[in-house]
């Protein structure tokens, strides 16, 4: 699936925007700077497709992009900017969770964690909410290949432990770098099988 072209076709800034759900949709959701549009770009081999839009100032949208009429990709805003205002940070995440909450043909939330950071208050809400709403997600964390293979496996051991704690039943961990390849095969796969064939 991954080998269609990527294309742009819809973004939204409310909810009542948000385009028809027909296909099958896989989003990406994290702190700005996690990685995403990188992963997003390496996942399909299309680089400038998806681009960085979390820069401070930037009006925050949810971006979709189809793979022919295989899949949807869906770019959730970055969340986190310590400096964003309050009312643009509330508006934006207030989006977020409508729509990993409510969208149909919702497949699976990605929520990238960055490995050297690990998960923050805003992304343990992330997970809170979508063990609410029981929206299936997987962690995935990035930027492997900017520490010792020995701390991602104590990252990914970390995460997977204090997920078990909120009871959930979640998919082990990924481990991805979009800088090296590594484990961004292994997440073709896995989300491979979620498309429409
Ligand atoms: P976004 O804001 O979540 O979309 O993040 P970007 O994809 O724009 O990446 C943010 C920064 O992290 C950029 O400077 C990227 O070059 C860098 N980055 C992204 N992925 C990786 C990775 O796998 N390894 C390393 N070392 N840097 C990465």
């Amino acid at each position: 699936v991954f080998r269609n072209k990527l294309e742009f076709f819809a973004s939204a800034k409310i909810s009542t925007s948000f385009p028809a759900p027909v296909l099958p949709e896989i989003a990406f959701a994290g702190r700005s700077n996690v990685g995403k549009s990188s992963l997003m770009n390496a996942l399909t081999r299309q680089w400038g497709v998806v681009r960085t839009s979390d820069k401070p100032g930037h009006t925050q949208t949810i971006n979709f992009f189809r793979l022919a009429s295989k899949m949807c990709m869906v770019d959730l805003p970055g969340y986190g900017f310590a400096y964003a205002k309050e009312e643009v940070k509330d508006s934006w995440e207030e989006l977020v969770k409508e729509y990993v909450s409510t969208r149909d043909g919702l497949q699976r939330v990605c929520l990238l964690i960055d490995t050297k950071w690990g998960m923050k208050t805003r992304d343990h809400e992330l997970v809170e909410l979508m063990e609410r709403s029981k929206t299936p997600y997987q962690v995935v964390l990035t930027k492997t290949d900017i520490v010792f293979p020995i701390d991602v496996a104590r990252r990914a051991m970390q995460i997977q432990q204090d997920l078990k704690t909120m009871k959930s039943k979640i998919d082990p961990v990924m481990m991805v770098s979009s800088k090296t390849g590594a484990g961004i095969g292994s997440l073709r796969t896995v989300l491979s099988k979620l498309a429409r064939f």
